[in-house]
């Protein structure tokens, strides 16, 4: 009878460990990017001329390199998947018509640097980076920060940007008003390539 309530418990105990690994970045597998599905959306953006388009890359995680130590984004270079890229484009130019400029804060989050923030910032003002739902997105180079200025660099108001975001394909968050994920995030893989590697990969892909 003990032995029958021990294994029910170890059970229950397993499940629960389970599942909460399952939130964890460390359940899912981390890839190579071997079908180039990332790209460097400026790349593409001064490439193609359909994308007639004005944006500003301003990565959080670049500009605070010093507190965060040499390990983390080592290039202010917007990476995307390519379909979450067409997406953005669309959204950055029906922002310009607008007459409004979007400033892009973060995108492509190697694995590695989402899981290594996530260690650093478990607790305190930051602890949102552990958010996996909004992390994961990012990994899978699905997820952008970002925040609209108009021409005298006065913010506008979240609910402008998250009604072009809405439709062009991404998902406006109320509890983080600067993240947004491509509503097919799920259907790409979690990708743990280093921005280095993506750029000097860049520099002999043609998109
Ligand atoms: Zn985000």
């Amino acid at each position: 009878m003990n032995y029958c309530y021990v294994r029910l418990f170890m059970i229950v105990i397993l499940s629960v460990f389970d599942s909460l690994q399952a939130q964890t970045l460390n359940h899912y597998h981390y890839e190579d990017d071997e079908d180039n599905e990332l790209v460097d959306v400026s790349i593409i953006a001064s490439d193609d001329l359909p994308y007639d388009v004005d944006f500003t890359v301003d990565l959080t995680y670049y500009n605070e390199l010093a507190s965060f130590g040499s390990s983390f984004y080592t290039h202010n270079k917007l990476f995307l998947h390519k379909n979450t890229a067409r997406k953005f484009l669309s959204v950055v130019r029906e922002c310009n018509k607008q007459g409004y400029r979007l400033i892009v804060t973060d995108g492509y989050r190697p694995a590695y640097l989402q899981k290594k923030m996530a260690e650093l910032f478990s607790i305190g003002e930051k602890s949102s980076l552990c958010n996996d739902v909004h992390g994961q997105s990012h990994t899978r180079g699905a997820a952008i920060d970002a925040y609209l200025i108009d021409k005298n660099g006065v913010r506008i108001d979240w609910e402008v940007l998250a009604f072009v975001m809405l439709k062009h394909g991404f998902t406006p968050f109320f509890d983080d008003k600067t993240h947004f994920n491509d509503c097919d995030s799920d259907l790409y893989k979690v990708l743990n390539v280093s921005f280095d590697e993506l750029v000097r990969r860049a520099d002999g892909v043609v998109y």
